[in-house]
């Protein structure tokens, strides 16, 4: 069964990847990310920005972008553009399918 991960989703859709994004230390290139240094660390709740931090190693996406991926996910209806629409719905696919590794 072909399998696409996350990672060569980005690649695909970007050019960038999240390894790269993540060893430069800044969050992936548009549309997912805003391509702006992470700063780690930052947040004022050390247990939030923990796992923020472990996140944006996952997804490349900094503390900002992932919020604003969680707001997509809230309002069905938020206005934004077909890649980055499918990248949501990739990331919850992905998300679901991590869960059953669990059981
Ligand atoms: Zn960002």
């Amino acid at each position: 069964m072909p399998y696409v991960t996350l990672e060569e989703f980005v690649t695909v859709v970007t050019g960038d990847s999240i390894e790269q994004a993540v060893s430069e230390g800044r969050c992936l290139m548009q549309p997912f990310g805003c391509g702006e240094p992470v700063e780690l660390g930052a947040g004022d709740d050390p247990e939030d920005q923990m796992l923020y931090d472990l996140s944006w190693q996952m997804t490349g996406l900094c503390p900002e972008c992932q919020r604003d991926v969680e707001d997509i996910e809230d309002e069905e209806q938020a206005n934004r553009s077909a890649a980055c629409q499918s990248f949501v719905s990739f990331m919850t696919l992905w998300s679901e399918l991590e869960r059953d590794d669990d059981e």
